[in-house]
């Protein structure tokens, strides 16, 4: 199909609780990971400086934990890789998730704007590399030698998230924004559908999410439920019929 005749980009904001029925706890998830350790200490640049190794050992045990065997893209991620191949438009799903479940299910136009598992970054010559070796405070990074200065490259509170000015250009030019599993409570992410609303006035917003949220006056429609049971259904909803009712 030619360019000019595409029709509207479909913008997909994932969170934690996309990936919730996969086995990766949320944040609020009572006795999951990230609730057995206080976030100021482990996802922050000043706890990294403080304490080097409790930070590192930190986020050995989650990129354990995100490649245990019974980790898999579930039937939520699979229906957004459908809709990416299926779709005429264009289709990108932008998630705070740093798990690797969207591209194992398939999708390919995934941006990351909390990082990834299974990157790392020289905190001294800012060079990315494919790792997933323990880190230590004693780990050297292959480019400048640096010792110590490798970190997961992943967004910490108090950082800038990565990919945004990319990230506003989807927004801007959807026709459909889906926010999926995602509590509207972390900035800039939080802030995405109101982006759309003032930016892309004609675009339709859709919450799919267990609960409603805080940013619930913000979306056109509203499905709440497991997201392995709305996000296929919805899906195959847009696929057959669009998405104005
Ligand atoms: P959050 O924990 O604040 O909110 C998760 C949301 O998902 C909640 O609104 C909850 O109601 C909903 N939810 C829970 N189970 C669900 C299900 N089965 N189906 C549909 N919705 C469900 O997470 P957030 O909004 O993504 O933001 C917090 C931060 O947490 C992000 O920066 C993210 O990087 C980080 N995080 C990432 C992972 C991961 O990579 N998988 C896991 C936990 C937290």
């Amino acid at each position: 199909m030619h360019q000019d005749f595409l029709p509207p980009g479909i913008a997909v904001l994932t969170g934690a609780g996309v990936s919730k029925e996969s086995g990766i706890d949320t944040f609020r998830d009572a006795g999951g990971l990230w609730t057995r350790v206080n976030l100021e200490e482990v996802a922050t640049i000043e706890a990294w400086y403080r304490d080097k190794k409790k930070v590192l050992d930190f986020y050995n045990d989650t990129r354990r934990m995100f490649r245990a065997t019974h980790i898999a893209p579930n039937a939520a991620h699979a229906a957004l890789a459908r809709l990416e191949q299926e779709y005429d438009g264009e289709v990108t799903i932008i998630t705070q998730n740093i798990d690797l479940l969207h591209e194992q299910a398939g999708s390919r136009r995934v941006i990351h704007m909390h990082g990834r598992d299974g990157e790392v970054r020289c905190m001294h010559c800012q060079k990315v590399f494919e790792s997933d070796d323990d880190l230590t405070p004693a780990s050297v990074c292959p480019n400048c030698i640096s010792v110590g200065e490798l970190r997961p490259n992943i967004v910490w509170f108090g950082e800038m998230p990565m990919h945004l000015e990319e990230i506003y250009q989807v927004l801007e030019r959807c026709g459909l924004f889906l926010s999926i599993g995602t509590s509207g409570e972390v900035y800039p992410a939080a802030g995405f559908v109101l982006h759309v609303r003032r930016h892309a006035a004609r675009a339709r917003t859709v919450e799919l999410n267990l609960e409603a949220t805080d940013n619930k006056t913000l979306f056109h429609e509203h499905i709440y439920g497991p997201a392995t049971e709305i996000v296929p259904a919805y899906v195959a909803r847009v696929l057959a019929r669009g998405w104005r009712d």
